[in-house]
């Protein structure tokens, strides 16, 4: 037994963190299960008014590895909206084999890429709306810390520089990014825990103190401008009883800070924040913030997955469209058709190439090439979220 409301590596990968029909259904089909081959391909029901940064692929790859089927997909980091130019549903992943080697798997891969592309896409509209400010995921206290490392990992790439949590910098390879506690000034006090903090403070890291535990934020700044020669951020994180005006409190501590030669120390803000907050927080003076909540329990997209191809022969449900498909995106426009899966490219009505987007990373189960680093799939989320940037600053 797991000590923890978790499932093990070992459940997911023996199938039982699933719906238990899948189960039933192939329990059922029994013997004539080895003639059934099938491909299933998951697209989003919702919602379909958003782009979205897809991830989580790095979990189906993991569970399906070592199983006798194929994996297409859109690689990870990907921005792209759920229905092409003639409305047509995107598909994500693409997976062929027998029904019965992966049907049970269903809910495990849908869970993988629903909150994982909801936390990435979340991320890249908080890092649409602080520009080139640094900003940094905060959040995995609220969510289960068995998925930490998934939360800072899909935040990471959607554009955050960085992350709070030990487990999820390990597994993105960078150092994790931490300020001070208010419990530290609640058990020594404000000055005390600023010259422990600035003391302990390595040399490459940022010097961030936490200025309102116990004062008002102007006259705490001023304090630490008049204590401290070099103080990289002062951090608020001003309770939502006494935020009143946030952008108004920001502006009164840049100018006093300004006033008094202090430009050098900048303004961090956390708390509640998402990407409104943080776009009116940046016009206000604020250069770095800590975005929590709003990204670690971002609303999951609604991936479903849906058999399309039967021994061969295109097959579907009401509602769906029937055979294997490839996603065709322009490299010079951005647009995107869906098409059969035999065809690789096609000529833009811009006059641009459209080229297939979906990738090979399974064949009978094993892999093609050595996954990306993190670190490599949010550069590529980053310039995709670029040309979102321009459209956006075009409007
Ligand atoms: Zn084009």
């Amino acid at each position: 037994m797991n000590t923890f409301n978790i499932a093990s590596d070992e459940e997911i990968k023996k199938g039982l963190a699933s719906d238990v029909y899948f189960e039933r259904t192939i329990k059922a089909l029994g013997n004539r299960c080895k003639d059934l081959e099938v491909s299933m391909e998951a697209t989003i029901s919702g919602p379909l008014d958003t782009w979205i940064n897809f991830t989580g692929l790095d979990e189906v790859i993991k569970l399906l590895e070592n199983i006798d089927v194929d994996l297409y997909a859109i690689p990870e980091g990907t921005i792209i909206y759920p229905r092409d130019a003639n409305g047509m549903p995107v598909p994500f992943i693409r997976i062929e084999g027998k029904y019965c080697d992966f049907g049970m798997y269903e809910t495990a891969i849908l869970g993988f890429i629903c909150q994982a592309s909801g936390i990435s896409t979340k991320a890249s509209k908080v890092r649409m709306a602080a520009g080139d400010l640094p900003f940094f995921s905060f959040g995995i206290r609220r969510m289960h810390p068995a998925i930490s490392p998934m939360i800072d990992r899909s935040a990471y790439i959607g554009g955050a520089d960085g992350v709070s949590g030990v487990l999820g910098a390990r597994i993105i390879g960078e150092d994790p990014v931490g300020t001070m506690p208010h419990a530290l000034s609640i058990m020594i006090g404000d000055e005390d825990a600023w010259k422990l903090t600035l003391e302990n403070t390595k040399s490459g890291q940022k010097s961030v103190l936490l200025i309102d535990t116990y004062m008002d934020e102007k006259f705490a700044a001023i304090k630490v401008a008049e204590l401290f020669d070099k103080v990289d951020y002062i951090r608020l994180d001003t309770p939502s009883s006494r935020r009143g005006n946030f952008e108004a409190l920001i502006r009164e501590v840049r100018w006093e800070l300004a006033l008094r030669g202090r430009k050098d120390i900048k303004i961090m803000v956390s708390g509640g924040l998402d990407e409104n907050t943080v776009r009116r927080l940046r016009d206000a003076g604020a250069e770095a913030f800590g975005v929590g909540t709003s990204i670690s329990s971002a609303k999951p997209f609604d991936f479903a997955m849906d058999i399309v191809e039967v021994n061969g022969k295109p097959e579907t449900k009401r509602g769906k469209m029937s055979g294997k498909k490839n996603v065709l995106r322009c490299e010079k426009c951005n647009r995107v058709e869906v098409v059969p899966a035999d065809v690789q490219e096609k000529a833009c009505p811009c006059g641009g190439m459209m080229r297939n987007l979906m990738v090979k990373y399974l064949s009978h189960g094993k892999r093609l090439f050595e996954y990306p680093l993190p670190r490599a799939i949010r550069e590529r989320s980053l310039k995709e979220l670029k040309f979102f940037i321009d459209q956006d600053q075009n409007k």
